[in-house]
């Protein structure tokens, strides 16, 4: 007889005969242009360390700080057993860097969406979702136990077509990444800003990949098209561009008032340490004193994706850093990123399901950290294991 874990053996058997068993790779360095991969030196080609301050010594200083002052642990629950005065300030200040009335940390963007979808929906209530958003906004709906109604990505004429498909419910909202984390490509703001004014619904965006990135001087999505005032909630996370670990709240008053009474994960998990909160408010010193970072980023970006595509690749639609080299099938995709490292070059293959099938691909993070030569020396390897693997278009 099979005993209880006979299926976990099989399927993880099917992931590997599919190419689809993600093999994590260990680092033993800080994060930056480089780094040691498995006990090499590599370039580093796909962390979300936007800025470079994932070890940037302005945040080091202020965490150590934080621990001499503070400790290492938060004790508990903010709402049950009190809240740093360093958290509260991180709040302030990410509010102001946000231009929004109020925001709540929480322990990452994944469990700020969780607190936020199920603290503001339930069961009577209905979400209209971009069929591509991030992973933990679908956890968010099932927590909630919303009725989820899924629009094609990014086609505003399929939103206001299931806004009118659908009745019988309490109350509404539409969620959209801001930056699609996969592809790079940009939610139509203004058009859903619209929609959900029309319909009185509520609007909320996840900005993970918008903060610190786009928007004048990494003010995020909403900045980007002077959309302030009008998203009633938005979901940062603090472990991409801000280089730390956590994630954020930002919107409306009366909702962060809601979710420090109702969010789940801010009621029943312990907060955020003192030593990643007091980083992040240096990360936030520093993007509000110059925008020489996210400048730096954006033309990075612009030389690296120029070259990919004369080059021949297939980079895809991304209207951000985010650059997808679509490869297709995922054993291709895995071979690619093989021999990339083989050639000093860490960029990971993203398959099934991260991905639909078929839609394979190496996603490249550009950094501010990247110098020209970091840039042109992982173009070179891209261009020789495109040749090699006949890749280039
Ligand atoms: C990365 C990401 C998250 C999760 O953020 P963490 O802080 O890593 O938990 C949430 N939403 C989107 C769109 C993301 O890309």
């Amino acid at each position: 007889m099979a005993d209880k874990l006979t299926w976990i053996r099989e399927e993880i058997n099917a992931l590997k005969e599919q190419g689809l068993y993600a093999t994590i790779r260990t680092i033993s360095s800080p994060q930056g242009a480089t780094l040691v991969v498995d006990g090499k030196a590599v370039l580093n080609f796909c962390s979300n360390n936007y800025l470079g301050l994932a070890n940037h010594e302005a945040l080091k200083a202020q965490a150590i700080k934080a621990v001499q002052q503070y400790g290492v642990g938060p004790g508990a629950v903010r709402q049950i057993a009190g809240t740093t005065d360093l958290h509260l300030r991180l709040e302030q200040r990410l509010a102001a860097f946000k231009g929004v009335e109020a925001a709540l940390t929480l322990q990452s963007g994944y469990t700020a969406n969780l607190a936020t979808v199920a603290g503001l929906m339930g069961k009577e209530d209905v979400v209209f979702s971009d069929e591509l958003n991030h992973a933990s906004i679908i956890d968010g709906c099932r927590l909630s136990g919303a009725r989820v109604v899924r629009y094609l990505h990014n086609n505003i004429d399929d939103l206001r077509r299931v806004i009118g498909e659908t009745s019988g419910y309490r109350r509404g909202m539409i969620i959209s990444d801001g930056v699609f984390s996969m592809d790079g490509d940009l939610a139509p703001l203004p058009q859903l800003v619209e929609v959900a004014e029309q319909y009185n619904l509520l609007l909320m965006i996840d900005d993970a990949h918008g903060e610190g990135v786009v928007g004048r001087g990494g003010r995020g999505i909403v900045d980007h098209f002077a959309m302030q005032g009008r998203v009633d909630v938005e979901i940062g996370t603090l472990s991409k561009a801000f280089g730390v670990m956590g994630g954020y709240v930002a919107g409306r008053k009366e909702i962060i008032e809601w979710l420090r009474q109702r969010g789940r994960p801010f009621t029943f998990s312990s907060a955020a340490t003192a030593a990643d909160v007091a980083a992040c408010l240096a990360a936030v010193d520093i993007l509000e004193a110059s925008t020489d970072l996210v400048d730096r980023l954006w033309a990075n970006t612009r030389f690296f994706k120029g070259e990919m595509l004369r080059m021949g690749f297939n980079i895809g639609h991304s209207q951000t850093p985010i650059t997808p080299v679509m490869l297709g099938e995922a054993p291709l995709a895995q071979a690619f990123s093989r021999r990339l490292f083989d050639e000093g070059v860490f960029a990971g293959a993203i398959g099934y399901p991260i991905v639909a099938k078929g839609k394979a691909r190496i996603r490249v993070m550009i950094s501010a950290a990247h110098s020209q030569d970091d840039l042109e020396r992982g173009l070179a390897a891209f261009e020789n294991v495109g040749k090699e693997l006949g890749a280039l278009g």
